[in-house]
């Protein structure tokens, strides 16, 4: 049987027999913008229950059902890797949130920084997510939280989960990662860097450790790729 070409994240349980109800925009992309009919399938994934082949058994204009099949996937959950970055503009911070979830991140994490003054959607970067999740066949989707600030979040903070934090201060040094396995974030500033006591704090926590990104500044949304590359490469599933 042919692999469907259509991917659709459903926020319901996934397994053999199981009826999917749609809501008006679910029936409206599945039967009046992709033109699937009676019998035709789709995959669907709820971030839980890995992918399912799911057959069309009501289309109508407003709403429908589809019947879960047969899984096609399994569930694989990312690393257990945080994204903490500052907000920035919209269409950079949208490409942030996309970019992190095909990176494989477990947790989506904005930070507002001394100097972070853009505002934060989070309802809005979550349907981001899900569209990221079914553009490139993960299975899972990492969550995103409301904006919190950096203080209370470091003080609220876990040591045994480590930070890797990209300083712009180190500009210039060997990007090099020591592979210390266990539960990480990433960090990524705003764009007009760290304030010099954010940096003093976070240059005293002990589970915190500084990198270099090469020998340019790099914008919020570059660096976020390519420390999450770093991370990836040394100590996540690209090994
Ligand atoms: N305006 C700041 C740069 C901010 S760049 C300045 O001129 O210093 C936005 C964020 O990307 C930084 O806070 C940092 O987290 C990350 N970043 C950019 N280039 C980097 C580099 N070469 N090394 C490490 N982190 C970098």
């Amino acid at each position: 049987m042919a692999e469907a070409k259509i991917r659709l994240y459903l926020d319901q349980p996934l397994a053999e027999g199981q009826a999917l109800a749609l809501g008006e925009g679910q029936a409206n992309y599945l039967f009046n913008v992709m033109r699937l009919g009676r019998g035709d399938a789709a995959r669907v994934f709820n971030g839980r229950d890995g992918e399912w082949r799911a057959e069309v058994e009501q289309a109508g204009k407003r709403q429908g059902i589809l019947r879960c099949v047969a899984q096609t996937a399994p569930l694989v959950a990312p690393p257990d890797l945080w994204l903490l970055f500052a907000p920035i503009k919209k269409a950079r911070c949208d490409f942030i949130v996309e970019k992190a979830v095909e990176m494989g991140v477990a947790r989506l994490v904005p930070v507002q920084t001394r100097f972070t003054n853009e505002r934060f959607r989070e309802d809005k970067a979550q349907a981001h997510a899900i569209e990221a999740a079914e553009q490139c066949e993960a299975t899972f989707v990492p969550p995103v939280e409301a904006l919190q600030p950096l203080d209370r979040l470091l003080s609220g903070w876990d040591a045994s989960r480590r930070i890797l934090w990209a300083d712009e201060g180190l500009l210039g040094q060997r990007a090099l990662l020591q592979a210390e396995p266990g539960p990480w974030a990433v960090l990524i500033g705003p764009e007009g860097g760290f304030a010099a006591e954010e940096r003093a704090r976070l240059g005293a926590c002990d589970f915190v450790t500084p990198v270099s990104l090469g020998p340019r500044i790099l914008r919020a949304d570059t660096a976020a790729v390519a420390a999450l590359t770093l991370w990836q490469t040394t100590l996540g599933d690209w090994r």
